[in-house]
């Protein structure tokens, strides 16, 4: 997974994350952000319909308020080593167009089912972003460079 960025030298922070777009994460997660002032990232995957989903108007609400960025998991919550290099585009691409569809913004992050990717991924993910930020409003130039291992808890 990557995203951007800014890194305070002395600081302490922790990133919120959330992965496959649970419905969850707007009627338990989203309240407790609101009461605390936190901010998080979700990381939708719209084709998996192995999940209980967050509804585009769920997903809408909670970008509008500013503390909810969303990102890319994929369309089907794939494992990209196991697609050709075709179908680990699609799924990129697509699923990064779809979370810019879904709310009104580019798709600046991605992170990858499973944790499992290979370097020509990454490589995907940084054009399949940069094209998402041409499509969308987004802010020119900015870079998509920083990378971030989470720990699952
Ligand atoms: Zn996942």
């Amino acid at each position: 997974m990557w995203k951007e960025w800014k890194i305070v030298p002395s600081g302490r922070f922790v990133a919120l994350t959330f992965d496959d777009g649970f419905a969850d994460n707007y009627e338990e997660a989203f309240p407790l952000v609101q009461k605390c002032g936190a901010k998080m990232t979700i990381f939708l995957a719209p084709e998996n319909s192995a999940v209980r989903a967050l509804s585009a108007n769920q997903i809408q609400t909670m970008q509008q308020s500013g503390l909810v960025e969303f990102g890319s998991h994929t369309l089907s919550h794939s494992n990209l080593t196991s697609l050709d290099d075709s179908a680990a585009q699609h799924e990129i691409r697509a699923s990064m167009d779809a979370a810019a569809r879904l709310t009104g913004h580019a798709c600046r992050c991605f992170a990858y089912p499973f944790g499992r990717f290979e370097e020509k991924h990454m490589q995907m993910v940084r054009e399949s972003s940069m094209r998402s930020a041409r499509k969308s409003e987004s802010v020119p130039g900015r870079k998509l460079t920083r990378w971030l291992f989470r720990a699952s808890v």
